[in-house]
């Protein structure tokens, strides 16, 4: 029997090292009031119609509806680079990934967009270490978690027998993987209180998974 193992990316292996709202403000200095909840609202109504481009999208809405003097690609490209700047993996989270890559077949599940995961697992050295990734509003994924289809994808692209999925976010990574027919371990502190599948670190998810 061989159990494939998926870990979420944000907030599980990636932490950040500045709140949401200072990235776009490195985008877009002095915004106008109310150009920040403007664009999170589009980002996420983009996010949920499975758009390729939401931070595209998103940054549209604030140069057309605010005084901004700029473009949507320069402030795209500019949060891009913000966003970036601001993750950071540790050391931990990182020899966990590899210790199970070693032993199970391994890969990142992830809602976000395909550009913006991808550049994210590259900076930090985690795309060469796993063996598949599967990010929601790819086209060829097209769905998001909680919904099954994106753990459907994950087992397209990695046959195994049994799945198991590590993620911080209780209602979208362990009730997902849950309807899917999968294992899960929750690193976080949200949901239920006594869920058996909660642990306080991807080291000790994994000492689960493998020990
Ligand atoms: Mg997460």
């Amino acid at each position: 029997m061989t159990t494939a193992v998926f870990f979420d990316l944000d907030l599980t292996l990636l932490q950040y090292t500045t709140d949401f709202e200072s990235i776009f403000e490195r985008a877009v200095p002095d915004a106008p009031d109310g150009a920040y909840e403007r664009y999170v609202s589009v980002l996420l109504d983009s996010f949920d119609q499975l758009s390729t481009d939401p931070y595209y999208e998103g940054f549209g809405a604030v140069v057309s509806e605010f005084d901004v003097d700029a473009d949507p690609e320069t402030l795209t490209t500019r949060h891009a680079e913000a966003e970036l700047a601001a993750t950071t993996v540790p050391e931990s989270a990182h020899e966990a990934l590899v210790r199970t890559a070693s032993d199970r077949p391994t890969g990142i599940l992830t809602n976000g967009t395909l550009e913006m995961q991808r550049a994210k697992l590259e900076r930090h050295d985690l795309e060469a270490v796993v063996d598949a990734v599967v990010v929601s509003n790819d086209p060829d994924v097209a769905a998001r978690k909680p919904d099954t289809g994106i753990f459907h994808a994950a087992e397209a692209s990695l046959p195994a027998d049994d799945y198991v999925y590590v993620g911080d976010t209780y209602d979208e990574d362990i009730v997902g993987a849950r309807q899917a027919g999968w294992d899960a371990i929750h690193v976080g502190t949200d949901g239920p209180d006594d869920d058996p599948a909660r642990v306080d670190s991807v080291d000790e998810a994994v000492a689960r998974i493998l020990d």
